[in-house]
């Protein structure tokens, strides 16, 4: 795709301005970076130095990061990637080219969400991937939140969230599990219910109805039922995991 680009480093007698970064001169059309760039408008047309100046030395910035930042506005359109989106983020905010910060919003969006992704994201206010992000935060336990090293600088007021989130997942599976402990004990009390009502069924040899512990046939029917019984509760606990 690279051979598709413009190549900026060329004199090109088309361009009005020439931007100087790292030594390198881009040569530009001032009418493309104002049609995206409220900032770059400002610069030529208010009454800035820069209004009649054939070159603009941007310093600070990468050459490399500003070629691909104008590949985003030059057609074709450059494609947004993991290796370009973090440097043209704070391009896209610096000269407000609102367009292809929104792109790389959505190519963010398509990202896993992750504790670093949520601070590019608050850093330059994307809403949509900072919502992601929060969403992933607040599944994470407090002792796994803490020892991340994104933790400290998430700013309060999403903590705050991210906290706040997590509090109602954890009261919501509370309440489940109470309700589960209640119907659980139901079960399991009626069990061991059984026992207290004796047999339940009529022994062969002293004809009992009821436990006679002098009768070998009912220890050993009381035995089994315990076996069974057991069995039972044991498969109740197995059916009705506890939440939390
Ligand atoms: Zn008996």
């Amino acid at each position: 795709m690279e051979g598709c680009y413009p190549d900026f480093t060329v004199v090109d007698e088309m361009a009005s301005v020439t931007l100087v970064i790292e030594g390198h001169r881009l040569y530009v059309h001032r009418e493309v970076l104002a049609a995206w760039s409220p900032v770059f408008r400002a610069m030529f047309v208010q009454d800035f130095k820069e209004k009649s100046m054939a070159e603009i030395e941007l310093p600070g910035k990468k050459v490399e990061d500003f070629v691909q930042l104008l590949h985003c506005i030059y057609p074709p359109i450059q494609e947004i990637t993991d290796s370009n989106v973090f440097h043209l983020l704070p391009l896209t905010e610096e000269y407000q080219i609102s367009e292809v910060k929104k792109r790389c919003e959505e190519y963010l969006l398509t990202r896993p969400g992750s504790m670093e992704l949520l601070i590019t994201a608050q850093t330059y206010g994307l809403m949509s991937v900072l919502e992601k992000c929060i969403e992933f935060a607040r599944k994470k336990t407090l002792p796994e939140l803490q020892k991340d090293a994104f933790f400290k600088s998430i700013h309060p007021e999403n903590v705050i969230q991210i906290l706040m989130m997590r509090c109602g997942d954890l009261e919501d599976k509370l309440e489940q599990s109470r309700k589960m402990v209640t119907e659980r004990d139901v079960r399991l009390y009626g069990c061991i219910n059984e026992f207290a009502s004796g047999y339940g069924s009529f022994c062969t040899e002293c004809k009992s109805r009821r436990i006679n512990d002098t009768c070998f046939n009912c220890l050993k029917m009381f035995r089994d039922k315990v076996k069974t019984k057991c069995d039972e509760v044991r498969q109740i606990r197995n059916q009705m995991p506890l939440l939390l």
